[in-house]
């Protein structure tokens, strides 16, 4: 489907949960979080349902996200059925990483092709501290199983924040010369809770100019998203840039998200939504799916204005990263 402002839109981001079993401090608050009650949540036969409507209308790639995705009971089986959806031709995920090794293989199998990892140090005590719940060495074993097991491209994303993990970014992008990981280096967003963000933005010029060697530009690499990329001498991986704040890539965006309470979500920083639980709790067939899925369409906005004011968190929409699906 073409939106009003030409834009090819043909990527679907579902978030399956809201719940996680981390604290990362960008994202979730530690305590205090209400998660959405188990009938305020689509199952998994709803959000079947829906893809099945959209698939129609050329949504053809579909990223599983969250919350972490993995913490979902039944998460194995929902992917297999998506993968079996007429037209669905790409299936990727977004995750914490820290249970995706004792799933790897089931994942794969069901038709899982590509992952996400979200990493942002190297270093297990800071890992443990911005995370607030996370044990490094269980994300790294994940990476190395999805190397292994050929899913491919294995991606991480590193958000960066001054003060905690600039003083890493070199050692990320040197991953990518023993390994074939596609290190993405992404701008913090003002969407977090509890102020984090404050003062530690900084932007994708500035994280280029903490990597020592020279990054060699590359046109385009398998499901390259938004994302500029590069590569170093001799690597086997690449490496990303994700501008959200200091170049955003509105004119380009292809996507539209599904929250796990239903909602159509046109743009990420944007409070615009479309409820598409009662449509589908209304008995709705395909053509009031779709119906639906056009009036999101129709509200999708040109671009976002996500500022970063410093003193506060955006206040454009109230959701956060975790309730979104990053
Ligand atoms: N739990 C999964 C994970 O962490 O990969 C999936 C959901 S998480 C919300 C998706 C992505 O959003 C992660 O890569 C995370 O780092 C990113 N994210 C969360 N809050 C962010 C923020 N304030 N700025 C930039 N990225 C953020
Ligand atoms: Fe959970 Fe992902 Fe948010 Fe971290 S970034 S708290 S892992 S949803």
């Amino acid at each position: 489907m073409i939106d009003k402002y030409g834009r090819k839109i043909n990527y679907l981001r579902i978030s399956v949960t809201d719940r996680c079993n981390f604290r990362c401090r960008y994202c979730m608050p530690e305590e205090g979080v209400r998660a959405l009650k188990h009938e305020d949540i689509l199952s998994f036969e709803e959000i079947l349902q829906f893809v099945k409507a959209v698939a129609p209308l050329g949504i053809e790639r579909v990223r599983v996200t969250g919350g972490e995705p993995l913490v979902r009971k039944g998460i194995v089986e929902f992917i297999n059925a998506l993968s079996k959806i007429n037209g669905i031709k790409d299936i990727s995920m977004t995750t914490n990483g820290s249970m995706f090794k004792e799933m790897s293989k089931e994942l794969k199998k069901a038709g899982l092709k590509r992952v996400n990892f979200s990493l942002d140090t190297l270093k297990a005590e800071k890992f443990s501290y911005i995370t607030r719940r996370g044990k490094l060495g269980d994300v790294l074993e994940g990476i190395k199983e999805a190397l292994n097991l050929g899913f491919n491209p294995v991606k991480i994303n590193t958000v960066v924040a001054k003060g905690f993990n600039d003083d890493e970014i070199d050692d990320f992008a040197k991953l990518t010369i023993e390994y074939p990981l596609v290190i993405r280096f992404i701008e913090l967003m003002p969407l977090g809770e509890g102020g984090w963000a404050k003062g530690r933005f900084i932007s994708a010029q500035e994280i280029k100019s903490k990597i020592k060697s020279d990054l060699i530009k590359v046109e385009n690499i398998e499901g390259s998203g938004p994302a500029e990329y590069f590569k170093l001498k001799n690597a086997k991986g690449f490496i990303g840039f994700i501008t959200p704040i200091s170049r955003h890539f509105c004119e380009k965006c292809n996507r539209i998200r599904l929250t796990a309470d239903g909602k159509l979500k046109p743009c990420l920083a944007s409070s615009k939504e479309l409820d598409v639980k009662e449509v589908l709790r209304n008995n709705a067939d395909m053509e009031q799916i779709q119906k639906a899925f056009g009036e999101a369409l129709s509200i999708k906005p040109y671009s976002h204005n996500m500022k970063y004011d410093e003193s506060t968190d955006y206040e454009e929409t109230k959701r956060r990263m975790w309730q979104i699906g990053g």
